[in-house]
C-alpha cells in the first residue's frame, strides 16, 4: 500500500515526459512536412536574402563600412522569411576577397557577395 503511494508520482512524471516527447516529435514531423509541400516558402526565402545582398550592395555605394547586420535590421519588417527564419550575417575573408551575405534559421543559404 505504501509503495503504491510512492510510486504514483513517478507515473505521472513518466507519463508528462512521454507526453513530452511525443509533441516534440509530432512538431518535428508537421514542421518538415511543412518544409516539404511547401518548397515555395524556401524559394521565397532564398529571394529575400538576394533582396538583403542586393540592399547591401547598394548601401555600400553610399557607405563603404556598411554591414549586413545594419541591412537585416533595417529591412527586418520588409524582408521576413516566410518560415519565420531568422535573418543574420554570414561573413567570411577568403585572402584579399570579403565574401559575406545573409543565411536564414531556417533555410540556410550561403549566398555570397564577392568584393
Ligand atoms: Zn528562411
Amino acid at each position: 500500500m505504501m509503495e503504491n503511494k510512492k510510486k504514483k508520482p513517478f507515473r505521472f512524471m513518466e507519463k508528462m515526459i512521454i507526453v513530452v516527447i511525443i509533441t516534440v516529435l509530432v512538431g518535428g514531423a508537421v514542421m518538415s512536412i511543412v518544409a516539404y509541400v511547401n518548397p515555395d516558402a524556401k524559394n521565397r526565402c532564398a529571394c529575400n536574402r538576394q533582396v538583403l545582398l542586393e540592399e547591401l550592395q547598394r548601401e555600400r555605394g553610399v557607405n563603404s563600412n556598411i554591414n549586413m547586420s545594419e541591412v537585416i535590421h533595417r529591412m527586418q519588417y520588409e524582408v521576413v522569411c516566410p518560415s519565420s527564419g531568422i535573418y543574420t550575417e554570414i561573413a567570411v575573408t577568403l585572402g584579399s576577397g570579403f565574401i559575406g551575405g545573409a543565411v536564414c534559421s531556417v533555410h540556410g543559404g550561403y549566398d555570397i557577395i564577392p568584393e
